[in-house]
């Protein structure tokens, strides 16, 4: 790490002093310190809306670029940074570590875990990393391959460091760890190679494990470890699943709700992706593709929500959760949103995981509609595919991804980065488990629908994405802005009636949250699919976003040649009035 004499450099002093008393005490109180980012989604309940009105929809059209940061990596950029007193904090490819002068851009402190550069062929989706976790003095983040890792805030210097994951499987990290009750919780990656999901928690300041959290049940001869797994279990068949692993893993999205004391985790798709080679005979699969409320003392689980009984998709329920409490038929509820990749949107009781509603907010050809009765999905039987190439969508780049929502109680709007997309599902006859490769039991030949350089051009052009304000209360949508591309940026909303949004276009966009009038653009000149953050230093208010091209559909897509998209290397821009 650089700024390595720690002791008496001042400015690693006084940001140890700034970060010191950063806890749950002062996470919880948020909104009373508007010009910091304190937590991945600003706040516990994620919804990642800042009360900051500085830059508001008058304003915006003034917006300048006051600094950036060529981060001289040229792999894909997925974090939210976290601002504290002036210090942001954030991370890139390969899990390298960055401390910045938040006004002027000078960067502070670089810390790389040096993580070996063939672990990138067990990262299905671009060595990327969403960003770190700051708590008293530290800074946490967790490596792609699989390390959690706690920094000195001041210096960057590693204080310890814990292998989260077996090295023998092919595991991952790219999710940003979450900080509940002095305990850094963090989850994985890997379900397309056939690992096993779970979250473990950590004492901050030790890197003791407290507890670990299996979100599919091992190997039905051994003991389970949980209650939660006995069930599960009975949801399962055939003899196979926990040699492949079972999948299930949290790759990316929590929330914590300090007043219920609960812990929310996303959790992703099964181990193979194909419930008929996973799991013959059917069964649920508990608890894929599911929303897990746990105890964050003890890693009890208190209740789940399956928004794909039996996945088969690659439909993941690890997209970002949003918490927050609505007025429904006269009644106000405390609930819990999500858009995961299966194309509905979900408005869950927090306090018990019931069903209150759930909509399309893309096109949905796998299921109906979730039947209000059980909070089922109507499956589609046409969307099955153990015996004829089924053109399905969502794809399993999902109706929306990892790229972070946002919600403005003001305008009482869900912003959803979106994607539309189809893909061809086919089963893959000759699949036999392949250690560190992957392992979907879905011939990905067929997805590639044409080899016609015409029809190439015209399927491109279906390739789209948008931005959905959506209504969460009436389940509607109320405006959009229609994209060229797919894969745009993650989302940020302001108490100024803004919404801001990057794009793979390479351009960077405010929208009024009302309405989706645009009010300001920036050309970039490359790709954003990072969310951007608002924070205030020195009376001033600033918005910011990590831009640099790449993810899965990157990979498999390349590069969108468009507005002048000429940088490969990513940057860090800063904007103020
Ligand atoms: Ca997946």
């Amino acid at each position: 790490a650089a700024g390595a004499e720690a002791g008496g450099d001042p400015r690693a002093a006084a940001i140890r002093d700034a970060t010191a008393d950063l806890d749950g005490k002062r996470i919880e109180n948020a909104d009373s310190e508007p010009g910091n980012w304190l937590a991945h989604g600003r706040t516990y309940g994620e919804q990642r809306y800042s009360p900051l009105t500085d830059i508001n929809d008058e304003t915006a059209g003034d917006l300048g670029l006051a600094w950036y940061w060529d981060t001289g990596t040229t792999r894909g950029l997925e974090a939210t940074p976290i601002v504290v007193d002036g210090t942001m904090f954030t991370s890139g490819s390969w899990s390298v570590v960055w401390a910045h002068d938040a006004k002027t851009g000078e960067i502070l402190w670089e810390y790389d875990p040096q993580v070996p550069r063939e672990w990138g062929k067990y990262a299905c989706c671009d060595v990327v990393n969403r960003g770190v976790a700051v708590w008293e003095r530290k800074v946490y983040v967790g490596t792609l391959d699989g390390r959690l890792v706690a920094l000195d805030a001041g210096t960057g210097e590693p204080v310890w460091e814990v292998q989260t994951t077996d090295r023998e499987r092919a595991y991952t990290i790219t999710g940003a760890p979450r900080i509940v009750k002095d305990q850094v919780i963090i989850g994985n990656g890997g379900a397309e190679y056939g690992v096993r999901g779970y979250i473990t928690a950590y004492d901050v300041d030790t890197g003791e494990q407290n507890w670990r959290f299996y979100t599919v049940p091992g190997d039905p001869s051994k003991p389970f470890e949980g209650p939660h797994l006995e069930t599960a279990a009975a949801t399962w068949r055939g003899s196979e699943w926990w040699k492949v692993g079972g999948g299930g893993t949290v790759w990316d999205s929590m929330a914590y709700d300090p007043e219920l004391d609960l812990l929310y985790v996303g959790v992703g798709n099964g181990s193979p992706w194909n419930r008929y080679i996973r799991s013959p005979g059917g069964g649920d699969n508990l608890y894929l593709s599911s929303i897990v409320a746990v105890d964050p003392d003890d890693g009890s689980m208190k209740w789940f929500y399956q928004t794909t009984p039996g996945d088969t998709w690659d439909y993941t329920a690890t997209q970002h959760m949003i918490l927050a409490d609505l007025t429904i038929d006269g009644v106000e509820r405390k609930v819990i949103m999500q858009a995961p990749k299966n194309g509905f949107f979900y408005v869950l009781d927090r306090t018990n995981g019931q069903f209150i509603s759930a909509e399309a907010y893309v096109p949905v050809t796998w299921a109906s509609h979730i039947d209000p009765e059980t909070g089922k999905p109507v499956e589609n039987p046409d969307a099955h595919y153990a015996n004829d190439v089924k053109e399905i969508r969502p794809a399993p780049y999902g109706g929306h991804n990892w790229h972070p929502m946002a919600y403005n109680q003001d305008a009482g709007l869900v912003y959803i980065p979106a994607l539309d997309l189809s893909f061809n599902f086919a089963q893959d006859n000759a699949f036999r488990y392949q250690e560190g490769e992957w392992n979907t039991g879905v011939d990905l030949e067929e997805t590639i629908p044409t080899s016609d350089p015409d029809e190439m051009v015209e399927d491109l052009k279906a390739v789209k994405g948008h931005l959905a304000a959506w209504d969460p209360v009436t389940q509607q949508e109320k405006w959009r802005v229609q994209h060229d591309t797919s894969w745009n940026g993650g989302v940020l909303t302001t108490a100024g009636n803004l919404v801001f949004q990057g794009r793979s276009d390479g351009t960077f966009a405010a929208y009024t949250a009302d309405e989706g009038k645009l009010v300001w653009e920036f050309p970039t000149h490359i790709g954003i699919i990072a969310a951007p953050v608002t924070y205030e230093v020195d009376g001033e208010q600033y918005v910011s976003v990590v831009a640099g091209w790449g993810g899965a559909f990157a990979l498999a897509s390349g590069v969108p040649r468009h507005r002048g998209n000429v940088l490969s290397e990513g940057r860090i821009l800063t904007f103020k009035l």
